[in-house]
């Protein structure tokens, strides 16, 4: 099975739950949480709004341990969506 890093936010995604371009075709840079039909699906969600989200994943639903949120976190600004932000 191939697992992609969503270049938004940094979770691991399967094929199935690759975003989708505007013309309904796969993107494997992006999970489906954050990319539907060729946009994001919160544009204006900034760095530290998804630190927080993903913190919250790990303390309160326990999708993450809280050691993963932290790794995830070091990362993002790695990632393509958010590098521009350092130009
Ligand atoms: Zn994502």
């Amino acid at each position: 099975m191939i697992v992609n890093t969503c270049q938004s936010c940094g979770l691991a995604f399967t094929k199935e739950r690759s975003g989708t371009n505007r013309d309904k075709t796969l993107n494997s840079d992006y999970c489906i949480d954050c990319f539907k039909d060729g946009e994001f699906t919160n544009p204006h969600l900034s760095l530290h709004q998804l630190e927080i989200q993903l913190l919250e994943m790990a303390e309160i639903h326990n999708d993450i341990s809280l050691e993963e949120a932290q790794q995830i976190i070091r990362k993002l600004p790695e990632l393509k969506r958010w590098r521009m932000e350092n130009i």
